[in-house]
């Protein structure tokens, strides 16, 4: 091993060589919806990476409109396999880039343009890292197994690759290292460790709607039932346990003479441990009944 500083050095030499692939990249449209434009990247990415004795794979998405998700792979001297993860789309459609002259722009120590940052800057630093460390720690980068999976379409929801990648992965994986970029606190720099699992819910409440007047004894007021289980779902955030609730939104009533037969809620809850979130789960759904 060497020290810190020729790592330094060795990144700063690669830089110019990353900065020509980061362009060309931040170059190819890969909205999610721009299938030949993912694909491109794709095949872009492979090209890439190839020099570095990685061969490719290119898996068709569950759905026909989104471009192929790209899978590369070095076959190390053992089994034990590192996957390095990171996404082709971007959120951006072709005109919207013209409409707002977006594209590659340097300014000082920052590049501004699609995909700089969400992913394509995460998908170079992927480059980065594995030329580094082949000259860094050669025996480390030939003893590993790499493979390098990119989703074709993270940015709208697919669940195909999931299995993609659960299919390449075994029990000699020793970890799947994913290249989302975080931003910064002032000059700190923050690196994402674990992400929360996160599920949605909706609170429908039915109640009885009768005149607020003559009739207000016969009504059942959906409103002020949806209020009364809205605190108890609220009151299940733990912050000892890293469990989160949100109530995002509320509706419900007609017109302000008439009780409400009708409420609704909508919100989220998060948690790290799969047991906090499916204790959630279960305490959520222990609601649903009779009010
Ligand atoms: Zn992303």
């Amino acid at each position: 091993m060497q020290s810190d500083s020729s790592l330094t050095q060795l990144i700063r030499a690669e830089m110019p060589a990353a900065l020509v692939h980061f362009e060309r990249m931040v170059g190819m449209n890969s909205f999610t919806g721009n299938r030949e434009g993912v694909n491109q990247l794709a095949r872009y990415t492979a090209e890439c990476f190839a020099p570095l004795g990685f061969t490719a794979e290119y898996v068709p998405s569950t759905n026909p409109h989104f471009g192929e998700h790209l899978v590369l792979t070095r076959r190390g001297k053992t089994n034990r396999s590192i996957a390095l993860i990171s996404h082709l789309d971007t959120v951006f459609p072709p005109e919207e880039e013209v409409r707002n002259n977006f594209r590659w722009q340097p300014e000082g120590d920052l590049i501004y343009g699609p995909g700089t940052h969400d992913i394509k800057g995460g998908t170079i630093m992927m480059w980065l890292v594995l030329h580094a460390l082949r000259e860094h720690a050669p025996s480390v980068f030939e003893d590993i197994t790499w493979k390098l999976l990119w989703n074709s379409s993270e940015e709208m929801l697919s669940h195909d690759f999931g299995d993609v990648c659960r299919a390449r992965f075994d029990k000699n994986t020793l970890a799947a290292l994913v290249f989302e970029a975080e931003g910064r606190l002032g000059l700190e720099s923050l690196m994402v460790v674990a992400r929360k699992g996160r599920a949605t819910w909706r609170v429908s409440v039915s109640g009885r709607g009768s005149h607020a007047g003559a009739k207000h004894r016969h009504g059942a007021n959906a409103i002020v039932q949806l209020g009364q289980t809205l605190q108890r779902i609220a009151a299940m955030t733990d912050y000892s346990r890293d469990l989160t609730f949100n109530v995002g939104t509320i509706s419900g009533g007609t017109v302000l003479n008439r009780v409400p037969h009708e409420a609704i809620a909508e919100g989220e809850f998060r948690a790290f441990s799969p047991d906090a979130y499916a204790q959630a789960k279960a305490a959520l759904l222990a609601l649903a009944g009779p009010g």
